[in-house]
């Protein structure tokens, strides 16, 4: 399994960090991918991606809920990481409705001017976006109006954590992104039951958002790698195929988004 979203390097795993790891390795997680937030979480995601050198990679850019007074300052911080190495996306990027609503439009500056950089560096995106509470202002139909108007066909990424309804997941497939499965799936009101069985395969990945949203039975609970597995197997109930399967796809399509090899 590949876990395309994890907070790893989170203070929450401060106390058993490589033991957490250990038992997300010992159920067949290959590889963890993490996104960024701001200049403050680097060091700590750098870090882990030393220590386990071909399986934890680092995203590079600026998360949404970060964007305040200082964006510009962080937008240079990812910059300058970019010229500087190599990373594994562009993420997580995108659109926050869900606190508050004051900085809207240098969420939406910031988000096209690191479509920019995707561009530049040939880098898929990793994407979050959450509604307002209301659901009054949607972020993810925002975001996917950005990406047309940005118009760079070769745009590719994940809509991380998807939790939107059948008519959302229908377009970010026909924008050809991915949908980031996770915690959500085993939610009996989150919904996935009645979309899943209508989206293939080929178009999810796995995910946890550790340590956040954690999956029955532990939702409510700090989130870790390990429960991967419960979210793959949840989504092969809801789809009637076997783990096996959507484990091999959905790592698949995990590598080819990011151009590795199995
Ligand atoms: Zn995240």
């Amino acid at each position: 399994m590949i876990e395309t979203h994890a907070h790893i390097y989170d203070e929450q795993f401060d106390e058993d960090r490589d033991a957490m790891l250990k038992r997300a390795f010992a159920a067949g997680v290959k590889q963890i991918w993490m996104p960024n937030c701001d200049h403050e979480t680097i060091d700590g995601m750098l870090a882990l991606e030393q220590q386990y050198p071909n399986v934890c990679h680092a995203m590079m850019g600026v998360h949404p809920c970060y964007v305040k007074e200082k964006f510009e300052e962080e937008l240079a911080v990812v910059e300058q990481w970019l010229e500087r190495r190599k990373f594994i996306m562009i993420g997580e990027i995108g659109l926050d409705f869900y606190w508050d609503l004051t900085f809207v439009a240098q969420q939406e500056e910031v988000f096209l001017r690191q479509l920019a950089l995707a561009k530049k560096y040939n880098l898929p995106i990793c994407i979050h976006s959450r509604n307002s509470k209301n659901n009054e202002h949607n972020a993810i139909l925002r975001c996917i109006e950005l990406i047309k108007q940005f118009g760079w066909e070769d745009l590719r990424g994940i809509f991380h954590c998807f939790s939107g309804n059948l008519e959302e997941a229908q377009k970010i497939v026909e924008i050809n992104f991915l949908l980031g499965i996770g915690g959500v799936a085993t939610f009996k009101n989150g919904g996935m039951d009645t979309i899943l069985p209508h989206i293939d395969l080929k178009h999810l990945v796995l995910e946890t958002d550790s340590p956040y949203l954690a999956p029955v039975p532990y939702r409510g609970k700090r989130n870790e790698v390990v429960y991967l597995e419960l979210v793959a197997r949840r989504i092969a109930e809801i789809k009637a195929r076997d783990f096996e399967e959507v484990v091999q796809q959905t790592t698949q399509n995990a590598l080819s988004l990011v151009g590795l090899k199995s």
